[in-house]
């Protein structure tokens, strides 16, 4: 495993700045089996790739989630304020993950095209599609990416503490990114 990113496997392993928010909760319910609270309305805003791997043990109305390629929110930026202005979160937790199909997308080019024209498409308007999006959404390393638009979150809510974290495929848990 990447030595930057930091296991959740005991309550101390949790970074001090994420301790007492919602970001630390998380990582409670998720990685370490914590009993489930009541929650009234949400206290975090969880973005993440599309990925159909992964699930959130977390609990009813804990958090909004957000699904993006890479976990990526600049595209859907007002669903993002919204959460924060109008849903009342006071956390945000982005994390990008291991085998991600958003890695060297440029690579699947013709897979996409193909898959594209097995339900109708044109060979043209399929590879306008891909050109003019793929850009937009690759990424070559998720540990990189995600800290990226962390910064990004942070320039825009600046009193919001926003985290990098990472899910492994591989285990089904969550890690810390260091910055
Ligand atoms: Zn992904």
């Amino acid at each position: 495993m990447n030595d930057r990113l930091h296991p959740v496997t005991a309550e101390p392993d949790i970074l001090p700045q994420w301790r007492d928010t919602p970001i630390g909760d998380l990582l409670r319910y998720h990685n370490l089996g914590a009993p489930h609270r009541a929650y009234a309305r949400a206290e975090l805003l969880i973005g993440m790739c599309m990925d159909n791997r992964k699930s959130m043990r977390i609990p009813d109305n804990f958090a909004f989630i957000l699904r993006t390629a890479g976990a990526q929110l600049g595209r859907v930026e007002f669903k993002v304020s919204f959460a924060i202005a109008v849903g009342g979160v006071r956390a945000v937790a982005v994390f990008g993950h291991d085998d991600c199909g958003m890695i060297h997308l440029s690579d699947r080019r013709e897979q996409f095209i193909l898959g594209l024209i097995d339900v109708g498409w044109t060979r043209a308007d399929a590879e306008t599609h891909f050109d003019t999006n793929a850009p937009k959404f690759e990424i070559t390393d998720p540990l990189h990416s995600t800290l990226a638009e962390v910064q990004r979150l942070r320039s825009r809510f600046p009193t919001l503490p926003i985290a990098p974290l990472f899910y492994s495929v591989k285990d089904g848990l969550l890690y810390q990114i260091a910055e």
